[in-house]
């Protein structure tokens, strides 16, 4: 399913939405990029609030990070450099137009972005365009590497 209704839904349409051509293009990329149902998403927002590290993330967004990377907690240091491109909506964590995923729904995606199996630059490509966590190259690289389907190409 190709879900403009479901995420307009789940990202409900207020003033503040409407007025910010940021939030729309965001809505737009993600529904053009990964068909999310309205369950998914629920699922995101419930696996980010269960996960320990991206819970420090949203409390330094919320809160401001510490002036001194020495005093990041050592769990969130990757996020450290991209802390200005961080921000929270509709309970999701995003970094420039792109989802953070929850680190336990990290195997579901590496499946989805496997799912043509173009291989490996294609697949971090397409999964660099619409998600992001620290180290997901190299885990789409592992996870790749190890496709039957994709050693063919
Ligand atoms: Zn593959």
């Amino acid at each position: 399913m190709f879900l403009a209704d479901t995420l307009s839904r789940a990202f409900p349409v207020n003033e503040t939405v409407n007025d910010d051509p940021e939030m729309l293009n965001i809505v737009h990329t993600i529904s053009k990029h990964l068909p999310m149902s309205e369950k998914k998403i629920m699922q995101f927002k419930r696996e980010t609030e269960l996960d320990p590290e991206l819970q420090i993330v949203v409390k330094y967004i919320q809160e401001g990070w510490p002036k001194c990377y020495k005093k990041v907690d050592n769990s969130v240091k990757l996020y450290y450099k991209v802390k200005n491109d961080l921000y929270i909506n509709e309970g999701l964590l995003f970094m420039n137009e792109k989802f953070i995923v929850p680190y336990s729904l990290r195997r579901d995606m590496l499946q989805l972005i496997d799912e043509a199996h173009f291989g490996i630059e294609k697949c971090k490509r397409r999964a660099r365009e619409i998600m992001f966590w620290p180290g997901m190259n190299s885990d789409i690289e592992n996870e790749v590497s190890q496709c039957g389907i994709c050693e063919k190409f």
